[in-house]
Parts: C-alpha cells; sequence; structure tokens
C-alpha cells in the first residue's frame, strides 16, 4: 500500500499543496490544515483535486462552490451504464446546476 498525496486547497491564496499522509485509512486524513503560505485553513479535496490556476478567480470560485455543497472532486458514477465517473463543471454556471443534479452525491447530505 502507497501512502496517499491528499491535495489540499487554500481559497484564500487560491493555491493548492499537496501532502503525504502516510498509510492512514482515508477516512482518517484531516479534512483540513493550515495553510503554509498564509496561516488561513486550507481543505482537504482528495486525491482526485486538479487545482485551477492561481489566478484564475472564476476557477476557483467554481472550486469553492463545490467544495461548499459537499463536492470534493470524488468520483460520482451514476448507475452502471456509465462506466465512467461524471465530468465535473466547467464553468461556476454548470457547477450551479451540477449541484442540484448531483445531489445525492454529496459527502455533505447527511449533515446538518
Ligand atoms: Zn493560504
Amino acid at each position: 500500500m502507497t501512502p496517499y498525496n491528499m491535495a489540499f486547497a487554500c481559497f484564500t491564496c487560491q493555491k493548492s499543496f499537496k501532502k503525504s499522509l502516510g498509510k492512514a485509512p482515508p477516512n482518517k486524513y484531516p479534512s483540513q490544515l493550515t495553510c503554509p503560505n498564509c496561516g488561513e485553513i486550507a481543505y482537504n479535496m482528495g486525491r482526485h483535486f486538479k487545482p485551477p490556476k492561481k489566478n484564475d478567480k472564476k476557477q476557483w470560485e467554481k472550486v469553492r462552490f463545490l467544495f461548499d455543497h459537499g463536492f470534493r472532486f470524488q468520483k460520482i458514477r451514476v448507475g452502471n451504464q456509465y462506466p465512467d465517473s461524471v465530468p465535473y463543471p466547467e464553468t461556476l454556471e454548470e457547477a450551479r446546476k451540477f449541484v442540484i443534479k448531483y445531489q445525492a452525491y454529496s459527502e455533505r447530505k447527511n449533515e446538518i
């Protein structure tokens, strides 16, 4: 078993960094760390996160929006006629529809 490299994103810096977290099971990984750049909170974005460019404000807004709705780029598979996972939205406008369409897959659905 290889150690996981988890991606953490700081929405203040619009920056992401990887952190190797050893061999702990994924559910033991911290959901947030301190951003090494600014000291604010950096959120665990899982292993599939592809960060936007630092200055791409719109893309970072989209990522933040998805994150706030419980989507951290986890794989979403709908039924079994789709061998591949659902693609993540390209824009904030698409993301608004996405979080509604796939709300059953949100990691936040069991919260509150
Ligand atoms: Zn930061």
